[in-house]
């Protein structure tokens, strides 16, 4: 079988930017993209509920997102290829004590991209059917508070990860990179560089690759390997002791449809010129995303203590956890979605660092691996592909697609350089 420079195992949006940019930025390679689906982006990519921010505490994080916003934005815009991508907004709800929490934050953000702030007058008078003062069994029971304020991104809003992808795919294949789907790569094979074909190779004292990985009938064989496999990683990479620092977590998505949502997803153009309601965020993190297309709503929360860190083949959606986990929540603020009906819900699984909840991307020997997206993964997408590129080129600096820098190792686990990220969702 034809031995590759680089063989990008995930087709993810991680291993499809990755393959881009390394296959743009050296054109001669020969690179083969392997995926256990039937297609590109059919694992978490797909599961995504499809938001976009540049709010993030960590300034490394920030940098992620705004650059590959402002990537996807030239895909769109100027080269005209539709991510139906939609400047709505995100909108944080906050009370006094999240304000007081993220004021710091707030303020930083103030300075480096668009924002702006509402104060409750100006949310009643933009979003009328919100309600801003929880009744008394909400701020007993659920301990929820009134809202004084909230605080905006506007360098934020939704897009489609699935066009995104295509974008890449069809770059990919205009370029001559290959594609294998429906092939699960069981083990990756670790071996002397120099062989002396002894038994118990490789010795502690010899230099070590990855020659091929492999499946259950074939192996691949390439000089240097991607590996963006997302919550997948572990399975891949704790058989050579190497940790990935990758937990995986179910995230779930249920969308609500009714004619109420109808009036609150389209308002008027008073907030944004799309005339829609902002991805909104309200106190526990419970989000609710606009959905044109469908004339519906995406409704979650990520939850934290009390949901185990599980693999499962096939994450399903469960109803009671949006029955009483978030309708209680969404229906405090926005009483006006009562009679709104679920029709359709799924569920992913967020691959999360819980030490600063951000992506690792490092090289090892002849390996280098980029994942643990931490929940924010198609919108960083671009830059993480760029870092990926760089590291295979040895470049100490990664220049990003809005012109800002950072230092290719700055996602890695020696000189890790990331404070803790406290706007995840
Ligand atoms: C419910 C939910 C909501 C989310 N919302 C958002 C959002 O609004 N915005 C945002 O930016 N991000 C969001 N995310 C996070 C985002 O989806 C991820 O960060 C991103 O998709 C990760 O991309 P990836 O390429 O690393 O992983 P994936 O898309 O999961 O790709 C990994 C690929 O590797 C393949 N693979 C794994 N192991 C093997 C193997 N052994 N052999 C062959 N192939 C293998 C898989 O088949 C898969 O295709 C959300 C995630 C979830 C679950």
């Amino acid at each position: 079988m034809e031995k590759y420079d680089v063989i990008v195992l995930g087709a993810g949006i991680v291993g499809l930017s990755s393959a881009y940019y390394l296959k743009r930025q050296s054109r001669d390679l020969n690179i083969l993209v392997i995926d256990k689906y039937s297609t590109y982006a059919q694992g978490n990519t797909s599961k995504a509920a499809a938001g976009f921010r540049d709010l993030f505490s960590s300034e490394p994080n920030f940098k992620l997102a705004k650059s590959s916003i402002f990537f996807y934005d030239h895909v769109q815009n100027e080269l005209k290829f539709n991510l139906d991508m939609k400047y709505v907004g995100y909108m944080y709800l906050l009370d006094d004590e999240t304000r007081t929490k993220y004021e710091k934050i707030i303020e930083g953000l103030e300075k480096k991209t668009k924002t702006k702030r509402l104060s409750r007058d100006e949310i009643k008078d933009t979003f009328p059917f919100i309600n801003l003062d929880p009744d008394d069994v909400s701020r007993q029971v659920m301990k929820l508070k009134p809202i004084s304020e909230a605080f905006v991104g506007l360098n934020c809003g939704i897009f489609e990860p699935d066009l995104i992808s295509n974008y890449y795919f069809n770059e990919l294949e205009k370029m001559g990179v290959d594609f294998k789907f429906s092939t699960k790569i069981e083990k990756l094979n670790l071996e002397p560089v120099n062989k002396l074909e002894y038994p118990g190779e490789p010795f502690v004292w010899q230099e070590k690759r990855i020659s091929s990985i492999s499946d259950r009938a074939d192996s691949y064989r390439a000089d240097n390997f991607v590996i963006a496999t997302d919550v997948w990683s572990p399975m891949l990479f704790d058989p050579l002791g190497i940790d990935t620092f990758t937990k995986p977590k179910k995230r779930q998505i249920f969308q609500i449809k009714g004619e109420n949502v109808e009036k609150a997803l389209f308002t008027d153009k008073k907030f944004n010129e799309e005339g829609i309601l902002p991805f909104t965020i309200m106190p526990y993190g419970v989000y609710i995303r606009p959905s044109i297309k469908e004339k519906a709503f995406r409704v979650a929360v990520s939850d934290d203590i009390g949901r185990s860190f599980t693999i499962e083949d096939d994450p399903y959606p469960e109803e009671n956890f949006y029955a009483y986990n978030i309708r209680p929540v969404l229906l405090s603020y926005f009483p006006t979605l009562e009679n709104s009906k679920l029709f359709s819900s799924w569920a992913g699984e967020y691959s999360i660092s819980t030490r600063d909840d951000q992506p690792y991307i490092f090289k090892i020997m002849n390996i280098i691996f980029a994942g643990v997206t931490s929940g924010s993964g198609v919108m960083k997408g671009d830059a993480i592909g760029r870092i990926v590129s760089s590291l295979y080129l040895n470049k100490d600096y990664t220049t990003l697609y809005d012109g800002s820098s950072l230092k290719t190792d700055t996602f890695g686990y020696i000189n890790r350089n990331v404070p803790y990220e406290e706007f995840v969702l």
